[in-house]
């Protein structure tokens, strides 16, 4: 008999827990601090299907729907965030622009090792001169036999690549032709063992520290035209279409941390006393607290309907962005007044609501600033007579 999906998803999110609270809450701490990459917890998340949430089952993919995905990135995110950020990537804009856009040949080749998690996926678009504008990327794929075409070389650096220091496969932006109208990117599915493929310097950063965020230098890096994901000029589409998933993922992450934030505000509030009393006993206490958990699940309704819409195969690049902007905004505020709620101890490094700030505050910069969600979202509702969200 099949569960409903209510059934399904609070079975999902229990077994995640646990092995969040299990595996990742003992570590999480020491991984932020030394910024180490937790390999121990990556192989029992291999086991756990992480790697290939929304990948067909005859892939090694769990086949699961899109609030399932955004379950467990929640989940990992409430304990830890940069875990968090390495399945939200590595599904969603790495995993998932392969399913849709790549060829019989491409995913019989490359799924099953991102599925199992033997290669971690990255996508690279960013660079110095391309940032919100993806049109400014200036990395150079030249083919090598203009005619017919067979293998590309690839010149140029990427920065910020999320998971970059421990990717098997990236996703690589470059134009195809100097001079060429830039916004005609293409995108290369080039694995890390390939000659010229070059790990820069792992980002010294304020959150997000367990996750290996670097730059990538790719040098004559030669990548047969098998390689090239949809046709050449198909980089916008496809980033563009990465990036609705992706924001789900990000929205889902800024979530974890924000209910793991109110979590810890609440126990310490019961527990500190001041004046004679639990803090708890104050009412802008309990005022902050009520504030934090509406926000919490109003950002939990915009993202799963969000997410209800891609399932359905209905627009959902607006709700997308929605999710998104609130989210990240929610995970800033609530982190915020949960250091606010630990005083002094709050600002410790002994307390986890200090990681939760410095982690939280990147959902509203990366996969799309905060102001970058704001235009898509304008452009949407402009775009609509009424004024109303496609999917209204
Ligand atoms: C930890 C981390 C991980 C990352 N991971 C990845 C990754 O895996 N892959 C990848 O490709 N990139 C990644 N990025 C890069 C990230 O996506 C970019 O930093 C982000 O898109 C913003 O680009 P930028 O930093 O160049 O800022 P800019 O584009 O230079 O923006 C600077 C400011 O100007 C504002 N601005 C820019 N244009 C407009 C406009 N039209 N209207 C209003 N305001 C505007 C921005 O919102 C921002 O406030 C990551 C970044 C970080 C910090």
């Amino acid at each position: 008999m099949e569960l409903n999906p209510c059934l399904k998803h609070k079975l999902l999110r229990k077994t995640v827990r646990e092995f969040a609270e299990g595996v990742l809450g003992p570590i999480a701490a020491e991984i932020d601090h030394e910024a180490r990459f937790p390999w121990e917890a990556v192989e029992k998340m291999r086991a756990l299907q992480y790697f290939g949430l929304q990948a067909p089952l005859d892939l090694g993919g769990a086949g699961l729907d899109t609030i399932s995905y955004a379950v467990v990135v929640e989940e990992l995110s409430r304990v830890s965030a940069g875990v968090g950020l390495c399945v939200s990537v590595h599904n969603s804009v790495a995993l998932y622009p392969l399913l849709r856009f790549g060829n019989s040949e491409q995913i019989k080749r490359l799924a099953p090792d991102l599925c199992s998690g033997k290669r971690i996926g990255a996508f690279c678009l960013t660079e110095a001169n391309a940032g919100s504008d993806a049109s400014g990327v200036e990395t150079m794929a030249v083919a090598l036999r203009p005619v017919g075409g067979q293998d590309y070389l690839i010149n140029g650096t990427k920065i910020f690549v999320t998971n970059g220091g421990v990717c098997g496969l990236a996703l690589i932006f470059a134009v195809t032709e100097p001079g060429a109208n830039q916004r005609a990117a293409s995108v290369f599915l080039v694995e890390s063992e390939r000659p010229g493929f070059q790990v820069g310097e792992i980002e010294e950063l304020a959150g997000m520290r367990c996750n290996p965020v670097s730059s990538l230098f790719l040098e004559d890096c030669r990548v047969p035209a098998a390689n090239l994901l949809g046709r050449p000029g198909d980089g916008l589409k496809i980033g563009l279409t990465a990036l609705d998933t992706g924001r789900l993922g990000i929205a889902a992450q800024a979530l974890g941390l924000a209910q793991g934030a109110l979590e810890a505000a609440l126990r310490y509030a019961k527990e500190r006393q001041q004046f004679g009393r639990a803090i708890a006993g104050f009412q802008t206490i309990q005022n902050y607290l009520a504030d934090m958990a509406t926000e919490v699940e109003a950002g939990r309704l915009l993202l799963y309907r969000a997410c209800s819409l891609k399932d359905a195969g209905r627009p959902f690049t607006v709700e997308a962005a929605m999710a998104k902007l609130f989210c990240s905004r929610v995970a800033r505020e609530v982190t915020n007044l949960a250091v606010q709620i630990h005083g002094g101890c709050g600002y410790s490094k002994e307390y986890e609501v200090e990681r939760l700030y410095r982690d939280a505050k990147v959902t509203e910069i990366y996969e799309g600033t905060s102001e970058i969600q704001r235009l898509v979202i304008a452009r949407g509702l402009l775009s609509q007579p009424g004024g109303r969200p496609v999917s209204s």
